[in-house]
This record gives C-alpha cells, structure tokens and sequence, in this order.
C-alpha cells in the first residue's frame, strides 16, 4: 500500500509538518491528492512537497533560513564545549563587520579620533576645528585703528589734545572731493555761500552789511533761495529819502516798513522772526557800532539772532572783517566730524563741536573746513540720503559712518572703467627746414580699483596712432638763403 499524503508529510521535518496543517482544511480533496501523490518518490524533500501547495510555499520558504539549516546539521553531533564559541565567534564576527559597514560614516569617525589626526585628515568643518582661524585669518585683512580726538593731562597740569588717528588723510581725501572733477565739486556753497553774496559793486562798508544780512538769512534756508532773497534786497529795497538809491544798505533797512521787507524776504525759512531781527539790527549798527557791522566776536553775537556760527563766518569772510578768530560750525560741520567719529563721545551742539575742533585742528584749516565741509554735506554726504558709493572716503575704507552696500556698488561700479579718449598731441618736431606737425593718438585708458589695498590705478595705453597731419613745411628759397634774391 502506497503511503498517504499525510503519512509523508509526517516523516518531514517541522517544516513540513506546518504545511501538512494546511492540508488538513482541505479533507474533501484529499482522496484526489492522495491519487496524484502516487506518483511521488518515496522519500519526500522540502521542494518535492512545496509544489502540492502554492498558498503556502511563501511561509515554508520564509523559515528556510540558512542557519536553522547550520542548527539541523550540527544537532546530530552534540557540540562541544569549544564549539559553541566558534558559533558565537561567527554570529559576533557577522555582527561586527555589519556593523562596522553601517556605522562607519565618516562623521562619527572623525568625533572618535583625537582633534589632531582629524584636523589634519579631513578639511570638514566639524572635524577640523583648528583650521577655522586659519581661514579666517586669511579672509579679513586687519584695519587702521582710527581714535577720536583726546586730552591728556600733563604733569605740569596743562591738558594737551591729541588730534584724531588719520585726520590728515581723512581731509585730504574730502579735499580732493571738492576740487574740480571731485564728487563734491561745484556744491552750492561755491557760488550761493553768504560770503559770496555781497554786491561787488556796493562799497567796503556796505558788503559787509551784505554779508551779515545774507548770514542772518541762511539759518534754516537753502542757499539757493537765500541768494534769491538776497538779490530782491540788492535790487528791490526801497530808498530812504525820495531821489535816494534803491538797494541793500543800512540806512534803507532803517527807513523800510516791516511788512515790505516781509514781503521782500518771504521766501526764506522763519523770515517773520528775521525781519524783526533785521530791523532791530540796523538800529544797533546805527547807534552802538557807527553805522557798520561789530569788529569783534563778542559785537557781532550780541546782535539778535547772531549765534557763534554766523559770528566767526562773518568774521572771517573777505567780504567781513577778513580775520579768523574760530571755526564756523553750523549743521554740516557738526554732523560730518561726528559722522567720522572725530569727537567721542559725539558733541551734542555745533558749538560743542567748534570747541573740540578748535582744540586741535591747525589754524590755518579753521576757515577752509567750513568750505570743505559744506560742500561735502550738500553734494556727497547729505543729511538724507548719503552718496557713499561715490564717497572717495567710503571707497577707501576711510569712513566709518560709511552704509557698506553702497560702498560695495559704488566698488563694483568703479573696478573696470574703459574711457577712450581722443585727441591727445604728442608733439611738434623740428628738424633744419622741415618742421612735423602734431599728430593725434588714441589712447585706452583703464582705471583699475583695487579692493583690497583700496588704491587706484590707472593704466594708460596707446592702442592707436594716427598721424593726422604729417606734413614738411619747406620755406621759400629766399627765406633760405635771403642773399640769392637780392
Ligand atoms: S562715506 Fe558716506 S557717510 Fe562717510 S563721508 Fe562719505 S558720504 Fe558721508
């Protein structure tokens, strides 16, 4: 009798056996099974019986693990006591080079070794915290410390100030500014500034008039409307006495209605208050200082609305007294030095910062930084809206007030500027009777802003030549040899 289906599967091993299990929910083909089985060899394998049950072949063939397989084959022949180790040792063995492949990521690496080796094997930033100031020390190059102006004591008790780190350059950089070509060239100052508003034609004693009223106008007004009011004064003012002359002089502002000089200044900031101011004013010059403008400091302040400012401006002005007692500082001034950081702590008022100013800047700069300054503060260095990308201070990392992003464009703008330029003459040559013409050339010029050692080079090269008129000029013969026409 031939071996049933479940008599086979008995002689299997536990794996079979779970199969069987499943046969056993299927009795009603059981007979049918049992007639295909039949044809079965007599010894049953694993894979002999996994094709009577496709459903299950998954499970049968999941527990099919190579080391059950190692298990089976080592349980026949009980191990010793030196061979469970072995096993031990290969299982551990598998598991350290697993787990050597899987953790061996080079950052938990580099955290295990000293900070010497990684820092030298590897450039990643968390492995090689000694490099970091390397890098950085490469990156920044160091700048000029600049101080403030500051006072020393000396023994004998007599305070001495030392000027600010740098002024010098800092100076004649603005300087250079405000030269023709400079960014800070042709500013309003330069033609409108109440010093140059006397009437060239009035006498002595009456431009200096011109020059106090034009100063007492200014405060709180743009030049160019203080010119506009200064020129309706010169031209519109009316005469004291009937046949007398129209025009800016002390006995005319003595003699004129209030409300017409109003009228006559209405343009300019607070002109209520200064037409009061100039009429009380004019009685001052009249009665106190022989109808002219005080010769001192102190005279010109103790007139109304005269501050220290338009005091040592009127003083020093060619069309004033023409004598330098101190530095006019008015909102320019003020703002600029302390924006250079030249008074520290900042001066609070203009007159704070005269005061700083005059402890240590040269005499022979106390009226020009007026000029300077004013300049600068209307073209270049504004109260709103500073042009530090044309600022030669900001370009040159000599400002600290400098706004960085349009220092940076203003670089940008400026790292490669091609002109060319035409037009250049390179000479006349002369030689016995023939004489050489100029010639013209075109010429490339490069001007080239290097960032880091902030200088500027220009690079000039003659890219063309073209000799425009090359021509020998022989004289006559009897010019050259004036006894053969005789
Ligand atoms: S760099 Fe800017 S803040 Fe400094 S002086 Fe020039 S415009 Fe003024």
């Amino acid at each position: 009798m031939l071996p049933t289906l479940r008599n086979l599967t008995m002689r299997t091993s536990r794996v079979a056996k779970d199969t069987s299990k499943l046969f056993d929910t299927a009795d009603a083909t059981a007979e049918a099974t049992a007639n295909a089985a039949s044809s079965l060899p007599r010894r049953s394998t694993r894979s002999s019986l996994a094709r009577f049950s496709y459903t299950a072949s998954t499970a049968v063939t999941t527990k099919e693990e190579p080391l059950s397989d190692i298990e089976d084959a080592l349980k026949p022949t009980p191990p010793s006591s030196s061979a469970k180790p072995t096993i031990a040792r290969l299982t551990k063995r598998k598991r350290a080079t697993t787990t050597t492949t899987t953790t061996s990521s080079p950052p938990s690496k580099i955290k295990a070794e000293s900070p010497s080796s990684s820092s030298s094997d590897f450039s990643s930033p968390e492995s090689s915290p000694d490099t970091k100031p390397k890098t950085k020390a490469k990156a920044k190059p160091t700048r000029a410390l600049r101080k403030p102006a500051r006072k020393t004591t000396l023994p004998d008790g007599s305070i001495s100030v030392s000027p600010p780190t740098g002024w010098e350059e800092v100076y004649n950089v603005a300087f250079s500014m405000r030269l023709p070509g400079g960014a800070a060239a042709n500013a309003a100052v330069d033609t409108m500034g109440c010093e140059r508003l006397a009437a060239p034609t009035a006498s002595v004693k009456d431009r200096r008039f011109h020059t106090l009223v034009a100063l007492m106008l200014s405060s709180q007004t743009k030049d160019t409307v203080n010119a506009e009011a200064m020129k309706r004064l010169q031209r519109e003012l009316p005469a004291a006495r009937e046949g007398g002359e129209v025009g800016l002089t002390l006995e005319n502002m003595l003699a004129v209605d209030e409300g017409v000089l109003n009228e006559l200044i209405g343009k300019v900031g607070f002109h209520n208050n200064k037409t009061k101011y100039l009429k009380q004013t004019a009685v001052i010059l009249r009665d106190k200082f022989n109808s002219d403008i005080p010769p001192t400091i102190e005279g010109l302040m103790s007139l109304p609305g005269v501050g220290p400012k338009m005091a040592h401006l009127c003083m020093s002005a060619e069309n004033g007294w023409n004598r330098v007692e101190g530095i006019g500082v008015d909102v320019h001034v003020h703002r600029i030095t302390n924006l250079w950081g030249w008074q520290n702590p900042p001066s609070k008022t203009p007159e704070e910062t005269r005061l700083a100013l005059q402890s240590w800047l040269p005499k022979d700069k106390w009226k020009e930084i007026n000029w300077l300054l004013v300049g600068l503060g209307q073209a270049v260095c504004l109260p709103v809206g500073r042009k530090c990308g044309d600022c030669e201070l900001g370009l040159r990392g000599l400002c600290k007030a400098a706004d960085r992003k349009k220092v940076n464009e203003g670089r940008k703008r400026r790292e490669v500027k091609v002109e060319m330029e035409m037009g250049v003459e390179v000479g006349v040559e002369e030689e016995g009777d023939v004489k050489m013409e100029t010639k013209m050339e075109s010429v490339k010029k490069e001007v080239v802003k290097e960032e880091e050692g902030e200088e500027v080079k220009v690079k000039k090269e003659v890219v063309d030549e073209v000799d425009v008129e090359m021509k020998a000029v022989r004289p006559a013969r009897s010019a050259r040899n004036p006894k053969r026409s005789e």
